[in-house]
């Protein structure tokens, strides 16, 4: 009988192989989550219920919204801006606003010449990129708009410095300038991009949780206190946590309520974006988020293959999340 030796990894290739599920996991997490809440965004919780009872999979954008022309699967503005970051990033060895703007500059004159391909981008974002078309520089290019989508976007900036999170805060602050300048804003992509980069090294929730707020306290101290609020809002059931919490667009309400239903369900990956597609309000940018830290907590192997199947696109995610580890890695200390 033949036997099969076992493969040894050595201790540096199995944390290696353990970051790149985490990479894939977070990136794919993300796109999930904002592919599977654009079905609801929008709605009222309570409409939600009514309707649907409750959202467990993919479906169309519903007709009459601005996703309507989405298929099962597909992801909306979220996912867009998370793979021109990470893009930007992968083609420059680093983050660089110049490069990032550029190229949200190229995908804006592309949806402002053929609107049918405008996947719902917001009117933060589409502001600040008339603009960078008008020549302005993204250091002045901003628009001062408290809403999430600097933090929507922002995971990639997370996984740069695995465990690492005071090393992303400058730049996830750079990485929000060219399109929202509004501090709390600022606060909120700052606060996403520490809680990815603590979620990628398996640090607890409510480390997470505490540092997320910290750092966001820096800029905006309303979103702290929300965050902070997580270590008790947390076990409170989903429709009282959200009324408190809050569901609009706005930063202040995306982020805690994202960190709300990771820190909720910190070993359960699909429930942690039922959670949120269920939310009401901004549900793709609150799933986007909630995706991105659980699927860099858990890795994809977490995820359910479904949703991994039926996701637009994924293959070019898997690429672009295993092309930012092999920037990340030189980041890696093996050692701890
Ligand atoms: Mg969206």
């Amino acid at each position: 009988m033949m036997v099969i030796p076992m493969i040894l990894l050595s201790n540096k290739q199995s944390i290696c192989y353990m970051y790149r599920q985490k990479f894939t996991g977070c990136l794919l997490g993300s796109a999930i989550g904002d592919a599977l809440g654009m079905q609801t965004e929008g709605m009222e919780s309570t409409d939600i219920k009514v309707k649907y009872n409750m959202v467990f999979d993919y479906a169309p954008g519903r007709p009459g919204s601005y996703n309507e022309k989405l298929r099962p699967g597909q992801y909306t503005d979220d996912t867009e801006q998370t793979i021109i970051l990470a893009r930007s990033i992968i083609a420059a060895g680093k983050f660089d606003a110049d490069e990032f703007s550029k190229r949200l500059l190229e995908h804006y004159e592309i949806i402002t010449t053929r609107p049918e391909l405008n996947r719902g981008w917001g009117t933060t974002s589409l502001t600040a990129c008339k603009r960078l078309a008008e020549g302005k520089r993204w250091q002045d290019s901003g628009e001062d708009s408290p809403t999430c989508g600097s933090a929507m976007r922002v995971s990639p900036i997370g996984l740069l410095y695995p465990g690492r999170p005071e090393k992303t805060e400058d730049i996830a602050r750079s990485s929000s300038l060219p399109t929202h300048k509004n501090p709390e804003s600022i606060a909120g992509a700052v606060a996403v991009a520490a809680a990815v980069s603590m979620a990628v090294k398996n640090i607890n929730p409510d480390t997470i949780i505490q540092t997320a707020a910290d750092i966001a306290g820096k800029y905006d101290k309303k979103l702290a206190d929300k965050i902070q609020s997580l270590e008790k809002v947390r076990h409170i059931p989903e429709i009282n946590a959200f009324s408190i919490l809050g569901t609009s667009i706005m930063a202040n309400d995306v982020v805690p309520s994202a960190l709300y239903c990771f820190a909720r369900n910190p070993l359960d990956f699909p429930k942690t974006l039922i959670t949120a597609i269920n939310a009401g309000g901004d549900t793709d940018s609150i799933a986007c988020i909630a995706g991105a830290i659980s699927g860099a907590y858990l890795g994809v192997d977490a995820i359910p293959q479904k949703w991994l199947d039926g996701l637009e696109n994924r293959k070019e995610i898997e690429y672009i999340a295993l092309e930012l580890w092999e920037i990340a890695k030189h980041n890696i200390q093996y050692d701890v």
